[in-house]
């Protein structure tokens, strides 16, 4: 991943994934290997807004169960369930429609980037709500000193590289 400095603000750096998405055989090896982790395991993909439904959508296409998009607030146009949180850079929204998945359903969570975990906390609890579980998370890049890992203690996450 390609590192932009001070993207979207002052003081970040934004790993851009964008990269990854152009090069056929890395993204085809990182789609592979998930999908051979959880494959039996899950229900249905939930991708997080924006690059989490490009990487969802194929996961989901190659284990051949459902996606659900966890979209930004105001986005999905049923009714939804919402939860606010903190960014490194900001606070946001986070919205799943309550009939998106149902009770007891596994879910699979996938996107590009674990920074300090509050994206992921919501959507597993936008999840939760909806009465199904999350069977695992899955991310291409953990920022470890972000401490991200830390707020997402009770989930089985892997991370395909740090940094
Ligand atoms: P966080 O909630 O802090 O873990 O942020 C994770 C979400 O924000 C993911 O959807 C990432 O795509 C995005 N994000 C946060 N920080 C970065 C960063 N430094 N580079 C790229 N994406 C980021």
């Amino acid at each position: 991943m390609r590192d932009i400095p001070d993207f979207p603000e002052e003081g970040v750096v934004f790993k851009d994934f964008t990269p990854v998405l152009l090069d056929r055989r890395l993204r085809d090896r990182i789609v592979t290997d998930t999908v051979d982790r959880r494959r039996g395991q899950v229900d249905v993909v939930a991708g997080i807004e924006a690059r989490g439904f490009i990487l969802g959508s194929m996961v989901a296409h190659a284990l051949g169960v459902g996606f659900v998009p966890v979209r930004k607030g105001g986005k999905l146009p049923a009714a939804v369930h919402s939860q606010s949180y903190t960014l490194e850079y900001g606070t946001a929204t986070l919205e799943i429609h309550q009939d998106a998945v149902s009770h007891h359903e596994r879910v699979l969570v996938v996107d590009d980037v674990l920074a300090t975990g509050g994206t992921l906390a919501a959507t597993c609890e936008l999840i939760e709500r909806c009465g199904a579980s999350v069977a695992a998370i899955e991310l291409v890049l953990e920022i470890e000193e972000l401490g991200g890992r830390g707020r997402l203690g009770g989930y089985d996450l892997h991370c395909l590289t740090s940094v």
